[in-house]
């Protein structure tokens, strides 16, 4: 079985950590560039952005992390790892430090801070219908040509919103799927993984 690791710098690493054992693989926790040398794909959590990337920074993982990930190094961002592992930010803030990876832009709370938090079904191109939670969310204003579009909000007024995409053996949502007890996004991870 792979091992999976999740980012532990700050964020819901423990949410992640327990639905990666869910679906059979090894989960660690990754805070040292020697961690993240040993893993087989990683999750980004969601978080704080800007917290998470001074902290990768302070803890030298910022070089390493975009290594990897030139590297072919699957991994998967939630919200605020959305944001780190975009190529391009909207309202970030100034000197913001990401890896990047995917080439999209994203913008950082999208959906508007008097919507601190708030819950959406979103359609997946090959999942269906997926009951989403956004916790202060950014959303992708626009994707480049090797981008592919995941899921779209289904409706209300932010519908048609790109809110997952994947790129190779990169991918991100914008909600949080730790959250709702439905493990198919990543399931989906852990096989891209394998894959790899
Ligand atoms: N708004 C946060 C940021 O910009 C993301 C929120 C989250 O991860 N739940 O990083």
């Amino acid at each position: 079985q792979p091992t999976i690791g999740v980012l532990a710098l700050q964020g819901d690493v423990r949410e992640h950590a327990r639905i990666l054992r869910a679906c059979g693989v090894k989960a660690v926790s990754v805070r040292r560039p020697e961690e993240l040398m040993a893993v087989h794909g990683l999750v980004v959590p969601g978080g704080e952005s800007t917290t998470m990337g001074t902290l990768a920074a302070a803890f030298d993982l910022l070089e390493p992390l975009r290594k990897r990930v030139a590297d072919g190094l699957p991994v998967f961002g939630t919200c605020a790892g959305m944001i780190m592992l975009a190529d391009r930010v909207l309202d970030g803030v100034e000197g913001q430090e990401t890896i990047g990876g995917i080439d999209m832009t994203v913008r950082r709370n999208a959906f508007g801070r008097q919507v601190d938090s708030f819950e959406a079904t979103v359609s997946f191109t090959d999942l269906g219908a997926f009951h989403a939670v956004f916790i202060r969310a950014p959303w992708v204003e626009e994707v480049g040509e090797s981008c592919q579009v995941l899921a779209r909000v289904a409706s209300g007024p932010a519908a048609g919103r790109i809110v997952a995409v994947r790129q190779g053996r990169l991918m991100a949502t914008a909600f949080h799927p730790e959250l709702t007890g439905d493990h198919r996004v990543h399931e989906y991870f852990v096989t891209l993984v394998k894959e790899a």
